[in-house]
């Protein structure tokens, strides 16, 4: 799963991963939202991409934040700004 390193900041200071392995909110215990957002790739020192397009997880938590909206599909997203976490059980503590 690809996320931004904005996006891991957060899950990591206001999520946990319940005993189901759902995420949730470590204020008000609601399951974490999840939206797969296409984005395209952007590179530094470029202007624009090259036309490659990633699909990014947005999380947010509709209940801190009920009018949270994820990026636009194709928005762009620089390459250097995206993790790649492959099980979100590496970041509980
Ligand atoms: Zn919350």
């Amino acid at each position: 799963m690809l996320l931004s390193k904005r996006n891991v900041q957060w899950l990591i200071e206001h999520t946990y991963l319940d005993d189901d392995g759902i995420v949730r909110c470590d204020r008000t215990h609601e399951p974490i939202s999840m939206a797969h957002v296409r984005r395209s790739l952007w590179f530094p020192h470029m202007i624009g991409g090259m036309g490659e397009v990633r699909t990014v997880t947005d999380l947010a938590c509709l209940e801190c934040n009920p009018y949270a909206q994820p990026p636009r599909d194709g928005s762009g997203i620089y390459e250097n700004e995206i993790v790649n976490v492959p099980e979100l059980c590496d970041l509980s503590d």
